[in-house]
């Protein structure tokens, strides 16, 4: 037998369009939707169908002619992510088509949501009507749907001066001197940095403070690989440092050592800003640096 031959492709085309009358009812839904509102027609039975049609889909009656305006929000029903929109699509980017149940309607409408990704819309979503810019009466006027607008971002911008009260304020002063303030509990001569006013410990109050050296020992640390304002570069190293003469650590950046060479019991000392770089901050202090002394047994 012959095979049959390959079909041709014809094309049917008006240019300019070919010209249709639409009848009452939905000439009645597009003059609507021109003037950026959304009707449904009512039926015998009393439902609100959206669009409107010319007779009840449920029974065959003619409908009312009583025009209700719904929504112009409604509730997803349905929902299908259309990840590679095509020519004639109502939307360029990634989209969903969905049933929507316009707020006053008993039927759904489908259209195209707006929603960004997938995760964006499911069944339940909220969705309000973007209308075409120049609405013509023209189905298209409607544009598409987008999600209801749930959450804001706020720009956010806060400044404050900080006083250090009391012990901290001591404590401050000592590091604007280059030289680190502790505090020895009189009853149990427990030793804490930064200076503080009474003993966690025993409740003791606790009098002068005591100067420590800017040596130590580095008890536990961690290698971060988030960038931080204080750190030189990334990865570096935070560490809890035991000062000489302390009997809590303190934190603290460790540097001019690469990160993994850091390790528990190294011997370390502050490194200070220049004198005439120093403030009542901690900043003073840039960071501890090995001394190059043994390891100490923790
Ligand atoms: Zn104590």
């Amino acid at each position: 037998m012959p095979s049959e031959p390959p079909a041709a492709r014809h094309v049917l085309e008006f240019p300019g369009g070919y010209t249709r009358t639409t009848g009452p009812v939905i000439g009645r839904f597009l003059s609507e939707l021109r003037a950026r509102r959304i009707v449904g027609v009512r039926t015998a039975g009393g439902r609100v169908l959206v669009p409107p049609l010319e007779y009840d889909p449920g029974t065959g009656d003619p409908v009312t002619g009583e025009y209700v305006e719904v929504g112009p929000a409604g509730t997803v029903t349905t929902c299908a992510w259309v990840d590679e929109p095509l020519e004639g699509h109502p939307l360029d980017r990634p989209f969903a088509w969905a049933l929507i149940a316009l707020d006053g309607a008993d039927t759904t409408l489908l259209h195209a949501v707006d929603a960004g990704n997938p995760k964006a819309i499911a069944t339940g979503t909220r969705v309000w009507p973007v209308w075409s810019e120049r609405p013509t009466g023209n189905v298209t006027d409607l544009s598409h749907f987008v999600p209801e607008v749930t959450r804001i971002v706020a720009p956010v911008r806060t400044e404050y001066r900080l006083r250090a009260g009391g012990a901290l304020g001591v404590f401050l002063a000592g590091v604007e001197r280059g030289v680190l303030l502790g505090g020895r509990c009189p009853s149990c001569q427990k030793v804490y940095v930064p200076y503080r006013l009474s003993c966690p410990e025993c409740g003791t109050a606790i009098g002068e403070p005591v100067e420590l050296p800017g040596t130590g020992t580095v008890t536990t640390f961690a290698i971060n690989n988030l960038p931080d304002p204080r750190a030189p570069q990334v990865p570096f190293v935070s560490a809890y440092i035991l000062l000489d003469g302390a009997d809590i650590p303190m934190i603290a950046l460790v540097g001019d050592v690469p990160a993994h060479e850091v390790r528990h019991g190294m011997r370390v000392r502050a490194v200070w800003v220049p004198p005439e770089e120093r403030t009542a901050s901690m900043t003073n202090i840039r960071w501890f640096a090995p001394t190059g002394e043994p390891d100490v047994e923790l």
